[in-house]
């Protein structure tokens, strides 16, 4: 197969790379994307073993109406494959909340309908009096009514200063802080405003916290399905070594079984290490390469998975957090720095509640989550899995009696599936560079590389909102950049 020539060469087929080569090939531009692992999905993959079907981490899609992968899906034809599992306006419960007021001692317990449509569960949550419902209402009222060009002028401040010019009743500050946690592995104290609003302003108006039939994976396999249909190459299990570079164009990629050749690449690998491994920091003017290796990446999610005898969920989600347990920056430090704390957030998706047959009959997986530092080699790690199980003893008994198995996984794991790690404490990221002010909205990394013909599509470039909807955001518009280019090119030939 070596030696053959293509349009363009994707790496990586996670949603950021899959997006844009399913796009590029049904477009008719001759596409060979290559995947270091069997299984396709990256970050957002799904397993099926054993009779369970589930994803490794614990997603949620935000939004829930109007994702990315609703247009993809539509121009690749296939639609009616775009099975959301939840509808948005699904009646049951399908969130247990469970909240500690740092004045209390015991947790509030609540269970609501899907994520923000209804604030009168998060009241009762966090036992709010009247005048602090009503300021509430107007925070949230305010994030919810923000145009995109307000939403955008808010990526020079973090969203701990922008609550600091309201009167923000405790527990919606407390609630920020878990949420910048849960959604973007970020916290309060340094995500930009712009990039957590937009995310509660989608919850709000677009619902929060769905899944797939099939899981996430399910649109991956349609993805992967749709590409090789339409003519595209896909090779599995084979990790590319380099992209090759010849007088400042790119010319293809060096891999195991070969050199292919393109004037086009696109990279899903991580933007760091595209440029300063698989590129080299040598092809770069010294100010791009510094500024590649200054990039912060953004915290991991360290995930236990409960494999259990019986039936004992009945919502989606369980969600769990007190005024403590939710990580700042001086908190993350800390926990850093070898004292894990007494309490961790938990962020945990029940796959049977989507998808009767995610379980053998009789069983159910749930997976579960909390924030940890995205460096493969963190010290952390151990000691949160032991805080994980003790919580899940502690506050859901049922489900630790019932555990026959568990599997815990770290950003070690999230390194060695996904990204490399090619500057210290890099490679676990959860979501990609970390949606901190100075690397969101006009200050993120721009899908075009300066070498001609190199891209870099999915999470750390390109686009904005949660993990997996804002890497299909970025491949669907390098899809188009990469067919803008490869016509300039034709017309100057
Ligand atoms: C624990 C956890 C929880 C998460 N929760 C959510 C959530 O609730 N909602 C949400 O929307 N997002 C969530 N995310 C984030 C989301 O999964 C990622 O942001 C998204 O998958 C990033 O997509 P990507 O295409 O940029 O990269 P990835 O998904 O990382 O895909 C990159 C692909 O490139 C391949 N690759 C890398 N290097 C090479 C190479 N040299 N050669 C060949 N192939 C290569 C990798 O194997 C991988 O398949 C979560 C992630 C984790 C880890």
């Amino acid at each position: 197969m070596a030696d053959e020539s293509y349009d363009v060469i994707v790496i990586g087929s996670g949603p950021g790379g899959l997006s844009t080569a399913t796009l590029l090939q049904k477009r008719g531009v001759k596409c060979l994307l290559i995947e270091k692992n069997n299984l396709l999905g990256g970050k957002m993959i799904s397993i099926d073993k054993d009779g369970y079907a589930y994803d490794l981490f614990p997603h949620g899609q935000v939004p829930m109406r109007g994702s990315a992968f609703e247009p993809i899906f539509e121009e690749l034809g296939v639609f009616d494959e775009f099975v959301p599992a939840l509808e948005p306006d699904d009646p049951r419960d399908v969130i247990t909340l469970l909240y500690r007021r740092s004045d209390r001692k015991e947790y509030n317990r609540v269970t609501q309908g899907q994520a923000m449509a209804d604030p009168g569960p998060f009241f009762e949550l966090w036992d709010l009096e009247k005048e602090q419902q009503e300021a509430v209402v107007k925070i949230m009222a305010e994030m919810s009514l923000m145009s995109d060009d307000e939403i955008g002028k808010l990526d020079g401040i973090t969203m701990d200063e922008w609550l600091a010019e309201r009167d923000v009743p405790g527990p919606l500050y407390n609630y920020l802080g878990f949420h910048a946690n849960a959604s973007l592995a970020e916290p309060i104290d340094l995500v930009a405003a712009s990039e957590q609003i937009v995310i509660m302003k989608q919850m709000m108006l677009q619902g929060g916290g769905g899944q797939y039939k099939g899981g996430f994976g399910g649109l991956t396999k349609v993805m992967a399905r749709e590409f090789e249909k339409n003519g595209g190459t896909l090779i599995r299990n084979c990790k590319v070594d380099k992209i090759n570079i010849e007088d400042g164009a790119v010319t293809g990629v060096a891999t195991p079984e070969g050199t292919f050749r393109a004037p086009v690449v696109v990279s899903s690998a991580g933007i760091q290490p595209t440029i300063l491994k698989l590129c080299g920091e040598e092809h770069f003017d010294k100010t791009y390469a510094n500024y590649i290796k200054g990039l912060v990446p953004g915290w991991a999610f360290t995930s236990v998975r409960y494999f259990l005898d019986k039936t004992v969920m009945d919502t989606a989600m369980y969600v769990m957090y007190s005024d403590e347990s939710w990580l700042n920056t001086e908190r993350f430090d800390k926990m850093k720095n070898g004292e894990i704390p007494d309490e961790v957030i938990l962020f945990m998706v029940n796959h049977n509640f989507y998808d009767e047959n995610a379980a053998p009959p009789g069983k159910q997986v749930l997976v579960s989550g909390t924030v940890c530092s995205s460096n493969p080699e963190a010290k952390e790690i151990e000691g949160l899995w032991k805080r994980m199980d003790e919580q899940m003893q502690e506050f859901f008994p049922e489900i630790w009696q019932a555990c026959e198995r568990r599997e815990y996984n770290g950003p070690k794991d999230i390194a060695d599936l996904t990204r490399d790690s090619v500057i210290e404490g890099q490679g676990g990221e959860c979501v990609g560079l970390a949606q901190i002010v100075g690397q969101c909205g006009s200050m993120k990394p721009d899908s075009k590389a300066p070498i001609n013909g190199l891209y870099i599509a999915g999470a750390d470039a390109g686009a904005k909102g949660m993990g997996t909807h804002q890497s299909a955001l970025s491949g669907t518009a390098v899809a188009r950049m990469v067919q803008q280019y490869l016509r300039g090119r034709a017309k100057m030939r």
